[in-house]
C-alpha cells in the first residue's frame, strides 16, 4: 500500500536523508508536499526528484524563482508562511517534520491532523511547547514517531517492557568536537571549529548545539515529553563512537539498548515504517570490526549548557521555552562571530534567571509558547551587545 508523505525541511540534512529513504522505496511512498526555507533551486530539484505535488518556500522573495524552476512540471508551488502552512495541512498519511529551530513549531503543529503519523525530527517544537504539543497530539490521535536517533532507539528499546517498569532511560552523546579540549581552548573556539562534528553531518544550528551539549539537554526535555518520563528517570552518557544511541534500564536490572551505525537514514526509515520495517541497503553494524565501545560521564564544568537544560527540565513550567529561545539567539550570535563560545551558556543562564522569578506556567497552547518564546528572544537579544564587547576586550587582551 502506497502512503502519502509530506516533508517539512526537505532541503536540509534530515530532509535529504529522508529523500534517499523515499527514493529507495518508491512503491511505498507518494510525496504530497515538500517545504524549504530559502533555497528555491534546491527545493525545486527536491520536488522534481520526489515527484511532489506541491512545493512551498518559506522565503516569500524566492517564490518567483521557485515557480520558474518548476514551470512545465505540473508541480504547484507557493511562498511565504501561508504556503508553508498549506503544505503542512494538505492531505497526507505521514508528515516528516525537519525544519530546524523554533521556526518549525507552527508548521509542525499545523501538520497535526486526526489519525496522522508525525515523524518528528524538529526537537525544538517539543522543547518550546512540549505540554501543549503532546496534548494536541493525544486529542487528535496523532501518532508521534521520534526521528532523533536517541529517541528512536529509546522508542524501540521501550517496546521491551512497560513504562512503569523503567528505572532510567539514557541517551548517549558523541561529546561533540570539543569533548577532549580543555576549557581555555574551547573558550576561543571559532564557529567553524564548533561545526566540525566528529560523527554526524548535520545542519548549522544542531552542530553548535552538539558542541555546547545543549543538544543533549534539549533531547532530555524532548524525551520527557515523548515518553512521559520525569527528569529523575532520564540521563546522559557520553559515547564517542555513537553506536549505542539509547538505553532503557528496567526495574529488574536488565538493560535494553538501541544500536545502529550513525546514519540518520536508520531512524528515519524506522519512523516511516508501516506494518513492517523498511529494508535499507546500508552497511551493517560490525561490532567485531569496531572492537571497542567507550562511555564516560559528561563534564558539565566544560559544557554548562547541559546543566542549564537539566535545570530547566527540573524547574518545568515555561523554563524550557525560555531556555530554547535564549539558546537560539545566542547560537545565531555565535555563528555570526559576535560572541564567544561561553557567551552562549552565559546568555542562556542570564535570560533563564531573569524569567525564573516569574514562575510562569507551561504554555497551554502553541500560540502562548510562541509569544513567550518571542519575549525570551528579545531578552537574549538585549544581552548580546554586552557579551560582544567583553569578547572583543578579552580578544584584545590576548593579542
Ligand atoms: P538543516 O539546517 O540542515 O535543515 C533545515 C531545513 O529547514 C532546511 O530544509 C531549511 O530550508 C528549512 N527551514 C529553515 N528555516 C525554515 C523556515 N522558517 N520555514 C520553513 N523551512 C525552513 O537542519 P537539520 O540538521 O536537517 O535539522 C532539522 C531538525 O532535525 C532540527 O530540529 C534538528 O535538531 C533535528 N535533528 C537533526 C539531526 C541531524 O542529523 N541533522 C539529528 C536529529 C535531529
Ligand atoms: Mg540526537
Amino acid at each position: 500500500m502506497t502512503r502519502s508523505l509530506t516533508i517539512l525541511g526537505a532541503t536540509g540534512s534530515i530532509g535529504r536523508s529522508t529523500s534517499e529513504v523515499v527514493l529507495a522505496h518508491r512503491d511505498e511512498f507518494r510525496v504530497e508536499a515538500v517545504v524549504g526555507g530559502r533555497d528555491a533551486a534546491a527545493l525545486a530539484d527536491t520536488a522534481k526528484k520526489l515527484g511532489a505535488r506541491f512545493a512551498a518556500l518559506a522565503d516569500e522573495a524566492g517564490g518567483q524563482a521557485l515557480k520558474e524552476a518548476l514551470a512545465g512540471t505540473g508541480i504547484d508551488s507557493g511562498a511565504g508562511d501561508a504556503a508553508v502552512i498549506e503544505a503542512a495541512e494538505r492531505d497526507a498519511d505521514l508528515v516528516l517534520a525537519a525544519i530546524s529551530g523554533t521556526a518549525g513549531l507552527r508548521p509542525t503543529h499545523a501538520a497535526m491532523k486526526p489519525g496522522r503519523r508525525l515523524a518528528l525530527a524538529n526537537k525544538e517544537s517539543l522543547v518550546c511547547a512540549g505540554a501543549a504539543f503532546m496534548a494536541d497530539a493525544r486529542r487528535l490521535r496523532v501518532e508521534i514517531m521520534p526521528v532523533d536517533s536517541e529517541h528512536n532507539a529509546l522508542d524501540q528499546a521501550l517496546a521491551a517492557g512497560g513504562n512503569k517498569d523503567v528505572e532510567k532511560a539514557i541517551i548517549t552523546a558523541s561529546g561533540g568536537p570539543f569533548r577532549t579540549w580543555p576549557r581555555e581552548r574551547i573558550a576561543t573556539a571559532s564557529p567553524k571549529e564548533a561545526s566540525a562534528h566528529p560523527v554526524w553531518s548535520m545542519g548549522n544550528k544542531i552542530n553548535i548545539d552538539s558542541a555546547t551539549l545543549m543538544n543533549k539537554g534539549l533531547e532530555l526535555i524532548e524525551a520527557h515529553h515523548l515518553f512521559g518520563l520525569e527528569a529523575e528517570r532520564l540521563d546522559v552518557l557520553v559515547h564517542p563512537e555513537s553506536i549505542v544511541h539509547g538505553l532503557v534500564q528496567w526495574s529488574d536490572g536488565a538493560v535494553t539498548a538501541g544500536l545502529a551505525l550513525p546514519d540518520m537514514k536508520v531512524p528515519i526509515a524506522n519512523a516511516l515504517r508501516h506494518h513492517a520495517r523498511l529494508r535499507m541497503d546500508l552497511p551493517r553494524l560490525d561490532l567485531a570490526a569496531i572492537g571497542r565501545l567507550s562511555f564516560e560521564r559528561p563534564d558539565e564544568a566544560r559544557f554548562p549548557c547541559l546543566t542549564l537544560a537539566k535545570a530547566a527540565l527540573r524547574a518545568g513550567g515555561a523554563m524550557p521555552t525560555i531556555l530554547n529561545a535564549a539558546n537560539e539567539i545566542a547560537v545565531e550570535a555565535y555563528m555570526a562571530g559576535q560572541i564567544g563560545f561561553y557567551a552562549i551558556s552565559e546568555t542562556v543562564e542570564s535570560v533563564c534567571s531573569t524569567f525564573s522569578a516569574r514562575k510562569i506556567a507551561a504554555p497551554a497552547t502553541v500560540f502562548e509558547a510562541l509569544a513567550l518564546d518571542e519575549e525570551a528572544r528579545e531578552g537574549a537579544r538585549r544581552l548580546i551587545p554586552a557579551y560582544t564587547v567583553s569578547t572583543l576586550l578579552s580578544g584584545a587582551r590576548k593579542g
